[in-house]
């Protein structure tokens, strides 16, 4: 067992002493995942991201043990009333950072909330278009996913290669022709925004909705650094809660469609879910009021940041995808390291020195290269939450360049960048708020 170091070090240590072994080999896994995860690497998964401790301490609470099932004031069940007002505050907190949008944040997760709207829009045996997966269309909008799972047939939107996107004149006829019930854009994998006007367009002029799944990048809409889907023809809006949005794991549905919007509630629950993990509530909350107040600076400087680390990795002699349109406009890089052993190889030596990346598909790989795809997907948001700016960026390539071109010992590389991110273990973008009980034990230093 790796001792602890630190504040925090001697109370831990007699904690787990005092605890059966079963117990402290568990407490101990979570506490070497936290040290490590926290404050020895440079995580670049770009679906995933960090509470503030403010939202942290607000994610510890009793509502995780209790349910409330039905809409806040209309539960089956008693004892709700703290929670209905906390739900109540979730959905016009987000609701007001959407420019106008009713929000319901029950769906415990970006599925769940894809799978309530799709339920809604689209009967068995119904039709659906999709993003093509070069576009990084998500698996829940696929036959293999959710759409399977609610036997709608998927067909795919013709794709673009010069602007990496989908091609909107082919779509607009694939749309006319198929007449779809639901049209969905937005993805897991893009640098570049989808066009929701056009395809917005084409799909209500057979009767189609348009949804768009803004799970990556709703952190980037509520600061204004990625066009409102709402705000340009998408009827209605899912989400994750926990990528962009720096919150608790869970999901949201918004729409300003009163009527499709009521409709859709009736499917969370109870086709979908049942308790709705009431203790992210509070944190959901808490983290849309850091964003209200730190949301435009944060996005601002994750598009920096992800410009500045693609421009970064082309000069340290990577093939980055996207040069001859700026690299991104959103959280994420894409790079090609079918050169260098492909992105399982490559994903892995980084992960040896610390930095956490995954394997990605890039759009030429066909789709069957998913064990070894050419492609390493990279997101800054984590990072920059951190306090990371353009110059770290730099850093950070450095490292990678050494690790995946020169084929430096990943462990060298790995203490170096350990010392590196010691620099950068504090939350920026939240309140300073420094009473705030650290009842995270198992996080402390
Ligand atoms: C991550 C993701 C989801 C699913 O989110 P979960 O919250 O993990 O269920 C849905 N759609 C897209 C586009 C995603 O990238």
């Amino acid at each position: 067992m790796v001792a602890a170091t630190g504040f925090g070090a001697a109370l831990w240590d007699s904690i787990l002493q005092s605890l059966p072994s079963e117990a402290s080999r568990v407490l101990e896994l979570v506490r070497r995942h936290n040290r490590w995860r926290r404050f020895e690497t440079v995580n670049l998964i770009a679906s995933e991201n960090v509470m503030s401790p403010l939202a942290e301490s607000a994610y510890l609470n009793d509502m995780m043990h209790r349910y409330a099932e039905g809409k806040p004031f209309k539960r089956y069940y008693q004892g709700t009333g703290f929670v209905d007002e906390v739900e109540v505050a979730v959905s016009e907190l987000l609701g007001e950072l959407l420019g106008g949008a009713r929000v319901d944040p029950r769906p415990v997760s970006g599925t769940t909330a894809n799978a309530s709207v799709f339920r809604v829009i689209v009967p068995c045996g119904g039709r659906a278009l999709i993003a093509p997966v070069q576009a990084g269309a998500h698996v829940s909008h696929t036959k293999y996913g959710t759409l399977g799972a609610l036997c709608i047939e998927q067909l795919e939107m013709p794709y673009d290669d010069y602007n990496m996107n989908i091609d909107v004149d082919r779509a607009v006829k694939m749309i006319e022709d198929a007449r779809p019930q639901l049209v969905v854009l937005g993805a897991s994998v893009y640098l570049f925004p989808h066009p929701v006007k056009e395809i917005a367009e084409a799909a209500h002029s057979v009767g189609a909705r348009l949804v768009y799944d803004a799970a990556h990048v709703l952190g980037l809409i509520v600061g204004g650094r990625w066009r409102n889907p709402l705000s340009h023809g998408a009827d209605v809006m899912t989400a994750s809660t926990h990528k962009t949005f720096p919150g608790p794991q869970g999901g949201i549905i918004a729409s300003r469609d009163e009527d499709l919007f009521k409709k859709i509630g009736r499917a969370v629950f109870p086709y979908f879910v049942s308790n709705h993990h009431l203790h992210r509530l509070p944190a959901l909350a808490i983290t849309a009021v850091e964003m209200k107040y730190f949301g435009e600076a944060y996005a601002e400087q994750v598009t920096r940041n992800a410009k500045a680390l693609a421009e970064a990795l082309a000069a340290e002699g990577f093939r980055v995808i996207g040069e001859h349109l700026g690299y991104t406009r959103s959280h994420q890089v894409l790079v090609d390291v079918s050169g260098h052993g492909g992105g399982a190889k490559a994903a892995l030596l980084l992960e040896k020195a610390n930095i956490i990346v995954n394997k990605n598909l890039l759009p030429s790989d066909p789709p069957d290269a998913i064990k070894n795809p050419s492609g390493l997907r990279i997101g800054v948001q984590e990072m920059t939450r951190f306090g990371m700016r353009e110059g770290e960026m730099r850093e950070i390539a450095a490292f990678m360049r050494r690790v995946v071109i020169d084929g430096e010992d990943p462990a060298r590389v790995a203490s170096e960048v350990r010392e590196f991110r010691r620099s950068y273990t504090r939350v920026k973008f939240t309140f300073d708020v420094n009473t705030v009980i650290d009842s995270r034990l198992l996080l402390l230093e």
